[in-house]
């Protein structure tokens, strides 16, 4: 049977992806040798390397004055090293869910981290929108899409101090002005490659301007000036990565992309509108995220949940349990998910409603 792949992350990956993966397991660029057993200085791979940067640069159409690493450690580690390498003494954050809040509180270890608004007393089920921004803060952190709770920030916002997302979950699924952030960061493994390697876009004008010494391997400058071959980087999931955005690049970017994603994430939603068993969890749906749908069971029905769960499997639907902090169902329909999946989900949810 067909499966349909919603799962959070690590999650689905184009087709594409998985069969260059394949190959390039069997045989990498000519070499007569594995991906997997290449040194990570020879030529081909450092081709692969600069190949995938510039993939990034045109994709996302990053200005000059950036540079675009690939590290280890995942975007939690990020939650370190951007105040680490950013913060002086004061940084504000906005807290919209969990990992939101990870990354605040890691930056309370080198400085003053302020919470400018948070959403957690509704349970994350919003963006908040009217909160000040302190303009003596180093920078301003954002997470961009929320993936267990659901919301997401679709526009890119102005700020006048230095603005850092947590992209995560939804890079490359949309057009991103780049010139408006001093740094993007993200684990590869929602959209983009498998687990293993965390990319980050950085304005070179906002390093160096930290007092406090530094891990070689936990400064950006180092990675920098290494081109990310400071140490040995995640070989395989860089090459994957290039898989994705060459299979992104042939699809027509973000621009197409982000049509379907507004088309897939249409079908759903309006489904769970319209379905009397479901109700969204995001009420406005200007803060519904177009890479995690979440609902939950509505009020009159919530027996009935661990009994869709089993139904939708036997429909060939997995991973739409919901993050264990927040129970019901999300579906995740990341770039490389296929409409025939939404759709499936979609009839599963209508075949459901009409035997209940
Ligand atoms: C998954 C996720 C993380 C955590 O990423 P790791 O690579 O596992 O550290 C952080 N932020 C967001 C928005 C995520 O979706």
């Amino acid at each position: 049977m067909k499966k349909h792949n919603f799962y959070a992350g690590p999650s689905i990956l184009p087709q594409y992806t998985i069969e260059k993966s394949i190959e390039g397991i069997k045989e990498f660029a000519g070499t007569g040798l594995s991906i997997l057993e290449i040194s990570h200085r020879s030529k081909e791979f450092v081709a692969c390397m600069n190949d995938t940067i510039g993939l990034f640069r045109e994709l996302l159409d990053i200005p000059a004055g950036y540079q675009v690493l690939f590290l280890g450690g995942g975007a939690s580690l990020q939650f370190a090293m951007v105040p680490m390498n950013l913060m002086n003494t004061k940084s504000a954050y906005l807290n919209t869910g969990e990992w939101a809040g990870k990354a605040l509180k890691e930056a309370k270890n080198f400085g003053e981290a302020v919470e400018v608004a948070s959403s957690k007393e509704k349970l994350f089920n919003y963006i908040p929108k009217n909160y000040t921004v302190p303009q003596d803060a180093d920078y301003f952190h954002i997470t961009t899409n929320n993936t267990i709770y659901g919301t997401e920030i679709k526009k890119d916002m102005d700020v006048s101090i230095p603005l850092v997302a947590d992209m995560s979950s939804d890079i490359f699924s949309r057009p991103v002005d780049v010139s408006k952030y001093a740094l993007i960061y993200g684990g590869a493994q929602k959209n983009l490659a498998p687990a293993g390697v965390t990319f980050v876009i950085v304005r070179e004008d906002v390093l160096g301007k930290v007092s406090r010494p530094l891990p070689s391997m936990l400064d950006y400058r180092v990675h920098i000036k290494g081109e990310s071959m400071f140490n040995t980087p995640p070989v395989f999931a860089v090459f994957a990565a290039q898989q994705t955005l060459l299979w992104l690049k042939g699809l027509g970017g973000v621009e197409a992309i982000q049509k379907k994603n507004i088309e897939k994430a249409a079908l759903l939603y309006d489904e769970i509108d319209r379905n009397r068993l479901f109700v969204p969890t995001i009420p406005d749906p200007e803060d519904r995220s177009l890479m995690n749908i979440c609902f939950v069971m509505s009020e009159n029905y919530k027996e009935l949940e661990k009994p869709f769960a089993d139904f939708a499997k036997t429909k060939g639907i997995l991973g739409i349990e919901g993050h264990r902090s927040v129970g019901g169902f999300r579906a995740s329909t990341y770039n490389a998910l296929p409409k025939e999946s939404v759709e499936a989900l979609v009839s599963a949810m209508k075949e459901f409603e009409s035997k209940n």
